[in-house]
């Protein structure tokens, strides 16, 4: 099954990258593996995948020690100021830094360790109230320009999670709207403004309009089962 729906997936990325003129090269696919047991994030990773997102520290830190060590983590979840230090310097992308204390006690950790921490600030684009981050554009910009003074932290770009829908379509105007804050912030990045944004309903839609990580997991693994967690 897995096999199949990374193959899929592969596909409609590819036809994405064609349709709007970009190099597949500068797209890239994490594998959402929360709630999902090592197994199939093992048979994943025997198919090619080696970016792996997560989204709570608790599963990260039993999953990380007994998987392959070339593996990617990708921490896509919100995140508590007390956890950071589980996976500072282990996980390769915090994508949800959502606020300037979180930017400061992930800068404070790193500079504890000794490493430098890749971060991406995560923007709610659409104002929904049950998402974290902010719609309020100006408020944003600040918190751009303020994480990007911090020593510690690499600032490679923004992050959103699109409303959920039926029609990706829907999403477009999100997608646009986090390339332009990119755009228009460019200077206060580390370098070329990467964007996280597209999950298994709107990934096509959201690399048609610039999308460097797209993050697909019901789409690969299947429905998700929280009941066992
Ligand atoms: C769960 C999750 C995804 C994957 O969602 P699917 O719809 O299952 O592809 C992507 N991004 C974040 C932040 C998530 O929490």
């Amino acid at each position: 099954m897995i096999k199949d729906n990374l193959q899929n997936i592969n596909d409609n990325i590819r036809r994405a990258c064609e349709n709007s003129g970009r190099s597949i090269s500068d797209v890239k696919l994490i594998a959402v593996s929360k709630t999902k047991p090592v197994e199939m994030l093992k048979e994943a990773y025997d198919l090619g995948c080696r970016l792996f997102g997560e989204n709570r520290v608790q599963e990260l830190q039993e999953k990380m020690p007994v998987l392959p060590s070339d593996i990617e983590w990708h921490m896509i979840g919100h995140l508590q100021t007390n956890k950071i230090k589980y996976i500072i310097g282990k996980v390769a992308l915090i994508h949800s830094v959502d606020t300037l204390h979180l930017a400061e006690a992930i800068d404070k950790e790193a500079e504890k360790h000794s490493c430098t921490q890749d971060i991406l600030i995560e923007i709610n684009v659409a104002g929904e109230s049950s998402k974290f981050g902010t719609a309020d554009m100006e408020l944003n910009r600040q918190l751009i320009k303020d994480v990007s003074k911090l020593k510690n932290l690499k600032l490679k770009g923004l992050m959103t999670v699109a409303p959920y829908t039926d029609d990706p379509e829907e999403n477009r105007v999100y997608f646009r709207a986090l390339k332009q804050l990119a755009d228009d912030m460019e200077g206060y990045f580390a370098d070329k403004p990467v964007l996280s944004m597209g999950m298994t309903g709107d990934y096509t839609v959201a690399i048609e309009e610039g999308a460097a990580y797209v993050r697909v997991g019901t789409g690969l693994f299947g429905e998700r089962d929280y009941g066992n967690i």
